[in-house]
């Protein structure tokens, strides 16, 4: 099946309910099991039916099963945010004493989860490069337990070296963790290339008209092969004293032992669930998202294209134009060389940064991305404010920066804005 098969029929067929065509939101906390034997064998997993909605939901299981398919993955999870999808991910590989590998550029809610957040849960993140991560190798050791990057990163836009960051986990068989979130599943599968989970924030082109915040998180086909009886993650491997001494590995021929420990240990007890009511929604993002996510790119690579031919636009990020960093990445792996709607430019300084992103009408001055709506963002006045100029430049981030969110306007009426816009400065 296709992707735009999959992402409208997949995982629920009508004729089997009583024939709705949309999904139906199941907005019921419990499940009635009919009798006490049949509970018995859904708390054990003999019977897969649903049994309370912080763990299973049928609108929910659609999402996820959909998720799953159109990542070639093998099965999914959602949760309430992109958040806790990345939470969960590497939760469910390292704990207090371990140490994980986190892309240097990466969405500033991921950089303060681990490099703060997680510390303090016993657990120190390392950085690297992943646009030349040959550096990786220096930083793992037997406590490393995961490495995790952007495939495009927000919001810098930069493309990550993949193939390098897989053949260096294989080497040390280190689960890698990618973000797909910019890229969508349309664009890239990182799974196809070798990454072994995906990472989404579902409130960006999933959702696709800024109406939920919720997260997923999807393992790859190869995955169990990987944690089974490989001594970086004992906790596969051996019993689960808070699931009756359960061993994952040993289940490796019936259920993904990731997915099913994300679900049945910290989905049951840290609580990040998604509510059926935005699965059902995200769930009518997905069947646009390929036509979406298409017509944002265009939109996209026409807008950076008139930025670059502007006098006053000093650079223009946006990797699917030539002679851009990461465009042999974005060329050979992603569909028909398209990079999202997320690009960025630069002026001179603060000053008129700020200026254009007062002067735009159609744009909205936001933080958020994905949306159909246009949206501008000046990171060193909003999101970005609070770091020192050292701090910004760091991170790739200059005073004079600005970042797009094209959306599904009309491209000529969005260059049209920031033509009078940039006529101000
Ligand atoms: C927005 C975003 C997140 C966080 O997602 P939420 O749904 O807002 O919690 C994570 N990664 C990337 C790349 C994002 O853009």
């Amino acid at each position: 099946m296709k992707k735009e098969t999959i992402a409208t029929h997949y995982g629920y067929n009508q004729k089997n309910d009583i024939g709705a065509m949309a999904v139906p939101i199941y907005l019921t906390t419990a499940f009635d099991f009919g009798t006490s034997e049949r509970a018995a064998d859904r708390f054990c997993l003999k019977d897969l039916g649903p049994i309370y909605s912080r763990l299973t939901n049928p609108t929910v299981d659609v999402l996820e099963s959909r998720l799953a398919k159109l990542e070639g993955g093998s099965a999914a999870l959602a949760v309430s945010s992109g958040q806790a999808a990345t939470f969960t991910a590497i939760i469910n590989l390292a704990g207090a004493g371990d140490n994980i590998i986190v892309a240097e550029k990466v969405y500033g809610g991921t950089a303060t989860l681990t490099m703060h957040s997680l510390k303090r849960f016993g657990i120190e993140a390392r950085l690297f490069d992943s646009e030349n991560p040959q550096n990786l190798r220096d930083l793992i050791d037997e406590k490393t337990k995961c490495i995790f990057f952007e495939t495009i990163s927000n919001p810098q836009i930069s493309i990550a070296n993949i193939d390098e960051i897989v053949k260096i986990a294989k080497e040390f068989n280190i689960v890698t963790i990618a973000d797909n979130t910019v890229a969508t599943p349309i664009l890239y599968n990182p799974l196809k290339d070798g990454v072994d989970v995906v990472v989404h924030s579902a409130s960006k082109y999933i959702s696709g008209q800024g109406l939920s915040i919720a997260g997923a998180v999807v393992a790859s086909k190869e995955l169990n092969q990987k944690l089974k009886a490989n001594p970086r993650y004992e906790h596969f491997n051996t019993p689960d004293e808070s699931y009756h001494g359960l061993v994952y590995a040993d289940l490796v021929d019936s259920f993904d032992i990731f997915i099913l420990r994300a679900k049945f240990g910290i989905l049951r007890d840290f609580g990040m669930t998604l509510s059926p009511f935005n699965a059902f929604q995200l769930i009518q993002g997905l069947e646009t998202l390929s036509i979406r996510v298409k017509k944002h790119s265009k939109n996209a690579k026409k807008v950076a294209k008139f930025l670059q031919n502007h006098p006053k636009v000093k650079r223009v990020i946006y990797p699917a134009l030539k002679e851009q960093n990461g465009y042999d990445i974005v060329k050979s792996k992603f569909k028909d060389g398209m990079a999202s709607g997320l690009l960025a430019f630069e002026l001179e300084d603060f000053e008129s940064a700020k200026k254009v992103s007062n002067k735009v009408e159609i744009f909205s001055v936001v933080v958020n991305i994905g949306d159909t709506k246009s949206i501008i963002t000046h990171p060193a006045s909003t999101t970005h404010s609070q770091l020192s100029k050292e701090e910004l430049e760091n991170s790739g981030i200059s005073q004079g920066l600005i970042r797009l969110s094209i959306g599904l306007e009309n491209a000529k009426d969005l260059i049209k804005d920031l033509e009078q816009a940039l006529e101000e400065i």
